[in-house]
Formats: structure tokens, C-alpha cells, sequence
């Protein structure tokens, strides 16, 4: 239990294959007062993915249900699936004092700032688009036609980068992390 005042609302988008979740578990190795979101999606598990964990797996039926309860922060579709902010869990974590991220793409992002203009935005960049699909090769868990639609909408969403207040490029995992902790430790100030 944390008694510190309320948390940070983070906006942490980055398009797909970036590395984001890469960073995402050292920032949460490193600094025990950021806890991150857990959505609910309608896509199918990847191998080694937990239900409860990386994401609450869920059926569209049930997603749409909780869109008509007002059950989401903000929601979105992504490559054919339903991506959405349990609005519950993150207001409670917020009020136990934690900095809570929401990893979210940018359609969602987009309502979080129309919804929350003083949220602390990050977006994380690849280096290059070239990185970004030998990124998504190498990580195999995709199939070709998969890769090039991600692909496609990362150009898409890279586009609104200027909108989140942060830019952070991802081309050395470490550099990428210290700067994503210096922008906590300044905004918090
Ligand atoms: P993936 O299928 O690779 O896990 O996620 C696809 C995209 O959906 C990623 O950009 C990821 O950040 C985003 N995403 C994950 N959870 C949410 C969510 O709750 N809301 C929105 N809008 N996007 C999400």
C-alpha cells in the first residue's frame, strides 16, 4: 500500500514492434511507484501471454458490454480487435499514489488527451522504418500480412507525434529508459 498523494496519469504510446514493452519492464523494475495499466483486448493470446497479466482476454460480446456499462477509459480498434483502459483499475491505482502508464496505441491515446489535456504524454519513435519492420521480422510472432498492416498503421500513427509532449527514440534500450525516468522525475517536480 502506498499513503503518497495521487499518482501520474502516463500516456505511453509507441507503434508496434518499437520496443515499448521492452522498456516498459525495466521502467517497471526501476521505479516501484509505476504500476501499468492491464487491458482488456478481444485478440487471441500470443505464446507465453497470461490472462490477467499482459492483457484480460476477453470476447467481443463481453468487450461490447462493457463499452455500453462505460466500463472503458478510452477503447479502441486495432487490426480488427478491440483494445481497451478498464476505467476502475486505473482510477484506484491512481488513488493509492502509483504513476500509472496506459499502453495504449494512438486512437486511444487521442481520447485520453481530448479527455485529460494535462495527462504526461510520451511517444515512443524507432530509429527508423526500416528498424521497425526488422524488428517485427525478428520478432516472429506475427504472420507477413499481419507485419505490413502494423507497419502501415505505424506510419499512421507516427504522424500524431507531436501531439503527445514527449518524444523518446528507441535506439539504445538503456538511453531510452533513463530518458523516460528523467521526464518522470521533472514532471513531478
Ligand atoms: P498488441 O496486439 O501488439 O499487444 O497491441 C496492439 C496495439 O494496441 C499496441 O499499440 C498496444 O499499445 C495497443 N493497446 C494495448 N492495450 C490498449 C488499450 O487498452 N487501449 C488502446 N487504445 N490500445 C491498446
Amino acid at each position: 500500500m502506498n499513503s503518497k498523494s495521487k499518482g501520474k496519469l502516463v500516456l505511453y504510446t509507441g507503434s508496434s514492434g518499437v520496443g515499448k514493452g521492452t522498456i516498459m519492464a525495466e521502467l517497471l523494475k526501476r521505479n516501484p511507484n509505476i504500476r501499468l495499466s492491464v487491458s482488456n483486448t478481444t485478440r487471441a493470446p500470443r505464446e507465453g501471454e497470461i490472462d490477467g497479466v499482459h492483457y484480460n482476454f476477453i470476447t467481443k460480446e463481453q468487450f461490447e458490454e462493457l463499452i455500453k456499462n462505460d466500463g472503458f477509459l478510452e477503447y479502441a480498434k486495432y487490426c480488427d480487435n478491440y483494445y481497451g483502459t478498464p476505467k476502475k483499475q486505473v482510477e484506484d491505482l491512481l488513488g493509492e499514489g502509483y504513476d500509472v502508464f496506459l499502453e495504449i496505441e494512438v486512437q486511444g491515446g487521442l481520447q485520453i488527451l481530448e479527455k485529460y489535456p494535462d495527462v504526461l504524454s510520451i511517444f515512443i519513435l524507432p530509429p527508423s522504418m526500416e528498424s521497425l519492420s526488422r524488428r517485427l521480422h525478428r520478432r516472429g510472432t506475427e504472420d507477413e500480412e499481419t507485419i505490413n498492416k502494423r507497419l502501415g498503421e505505424a506510419e499512421r500513427e507516427i504522424s500524431f507525434k507531436n501531439r503527445y509532449k514527449y518524444n523518446v527514440v528507441n535506439d539504445d534500450l538503456d538511453t531510452a529508459v533513463n530518458e523516460i525516468l528523467d521526464i518522470l522525475k521533472k514532471e513531478s517536480k
